[in-house]
């Protein structure tokens, strides 16, 4: 294991060393030309907004591992397949209206007729994103609400049409390829198997909550035994073998990897959420496609943050099942006034040093946490980085600029990785997280490589995908600072 991360950052070392060119063409190396430009760029009172979108967007980024998929599809695209399948959008609250909807087909718009008129138009979004959330003066949700609703919007496009899954990872890669970046990792559905134990439920919520109690521990196993009989469990995870397959047939080229992260919804029972869980640690250990496991909903719910020590110890006792299975897991969404002072002291000190997690999304409520300290020297001893969403932190929480953790995390020696969260949603692009970071923290060209290259290296890849998509990163880094050079001699 020592090699291998010696062998990569060999590679790396060589990657952020500067490549000379022959003095008789250039007294300037491509590299130090490109780390000038940036550093003019960033160097100024008010950042040159538009200057670091042009020089981000031709930036190679490498991965974006922090994605949901439903989250990062547009509106635009929801409505084109609501479009073909003929189906309409209810005028009273923008939900999508299917001819079984017998009872609410009079109150109905098509989608050319929603797109014909401005007014309901521009509403249709501000319900299916946040857009136009910032500059409207109207009763709007609270930020997170409004946020996390759309997500209600986009799941009945998909029951019955799988074909949009696949045209949707084909959007996405695309859209991907575009803003030069060349692996996703993406959260993209949950096996979808429950199983409703209200007994269970009772008894995991008594006592002491923890795996190494033996009386707490038999029930964990008598329940874990009882989902592997279940006839339901293997229906369902052939079910998402297939999807998984239907998805990903084709989609990786020389030049671009998918890779999904199966998940589970916090605001569920125990018995829902155990059993969840289950299948998608399961999954990910039966499915080359299936890197990651991962834990998403409001951190802020009421179940969430009842039960989070229940999940933390459920996660704990999987990872011990399934050792080698990775985990990322969203912990630490939280802010000051959001939830109790209480909640926002030990949620990514229980997810690293209980639950084990392989990376952590989010981390905002460090500066909270009662370990923070012992935290950042875990997260940096064991290499375990935090996954920075900005526009989303900003949107959700309200938490930016100076108030922002990333630099608390980055001082600790911890690694960064940056990513998109949902940019259909927010509306956004992972190069515009990009522009955000260094406009606001002003890291350097160095720092910035460092971050792209964080995103393959922490990736879930295997490390023979992740040997090969650095050597990738580096022409592509070769490539890109052989024009911004051209760029520069052109001026
Ligand atoms: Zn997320």
């Amino acid at each position: 294991m020592q090699k291998k991360s010696s062998f990569l950052l060999l590679i790396w070392m060589l990657f952020l060393y500067p490549v000379t060119v022959h003095a008789k063409e250039k007294a300037v190396s491509p590299y130090n030309a490109t780390k000038s430009w940036y550093n003019k760029l960033i160097s100024t009172a008010k950042p040159d907004i538009a200057k670091l979108r042009f020089f981000f967007t031709l930036m190679p980024k490498g991965g974006d591992i922090h994605q949901h998929f439903t989250g990062s599809l547009y509106a635009e695209n929801y409505l084109d397949w609501i479009n073909k399948e003929g189906y309409w959008i209810s005028k009273k609250d923008f939900t999508v209206i299917t001819p079984k909807d017998a009872d609410k087909l009079q109150d109905t718009v098509s989608v050319k007729n929603l797109r014909s008129n401005k007014a309901m138009y521009s509403d249709f979004f501000t319900h299916w994103s946040d857009k136009d959330y910032a500059n409207h003066n109207h009763d709007a949700l609270a930020p997170d609400v409004q946020f996390f609703n759309t997500f209600s919007y986009f799941s009945k496009i998909f029951n019955g049409n799988q074909k949009y899954y696949a045209e949707g990872i084909q959007l996405l890669k695309n859209r991907a390829k575009n803003e030069n970046v060349q692996y996703l990792e993406t959260m993209f559905v949950s096996p979808g198997y429950q199983k409703a134990d209200p007994q269970f439920d009772s008894l995991v919520r008594k006592g002491e909550i923890n795996i190494d109690n033996k009386a707490f521990r038999d029930t964990f196993d008598g329940f874990i035994s009882s989902v592997s009989k279940d006839t339901l469990f293997y229906s369902k995870v052939n079910q998402y073998r297939d999807l998984v397959d239907l998805c990903t047939k084709g989609v990786d080229d020389e030049n671009f990897t998918l890779r999904f992260q199966s998940y589970v919804s916090r605001n569920t029972t125990p018995s829902q959420f155990f059993s969840g869980l289950y299948a998608a640690f399961y999954e990910a250990d039966n499915n080359a496609r299936v890197v990651g496991v991962n834990i998403v909903s409001p951190e802020n719910d009421a179940i969430a943050l009842a039960d989070y020590k229940l999940h933390m110890q459920m996660f704990r006792y999987l990872k011990e099942k399934y050792p080698q299975i990775k985990t990322s897991m969203h912990a630490g969404e939280l802010t000051t006034g959001m939830v109790l002072p209480e909640e926002l002291k030990y949620h990514i000190s229980d997810a690293v040093s209980v639950a084990g997690a392989n990376r952590i999304g989010h981390g905002v409520d460090i500066v909270y946490e009662t370990n923070a300290l012992r935290t950042l020297s875990s997260m940096k001893a064991h290499h375990i980085p935090v996954e920075i969403n900005l526009t989303s932190n900003d949107f959700i929480l309200g938490v930016k600029d100076e108030a922002h953790p990333v630099r608390l995390y980055t001082d600790f020696g911890v690694p960064i990785v940056i990513s998109s969260d949902d940019p259909g949603v927010s509306r956004g692009s992972l190069t515009e997280e990009y522009v955000l970071l260094a406009s606001r923290y002003r890291y350097s060209y160095d720092e910035i490589k460092q971050f792209v290259s964080n995103s393959i290296n922490y990736s879930f890849m295997t490390q023979n995908e992740k040997e090969q998509s650095l050597k990738l990163l580096q022409k592509k880094f070769d490539e890109f600072e052989h024009k911004i050079l051209s760029i520069m001699d052109k001026r």
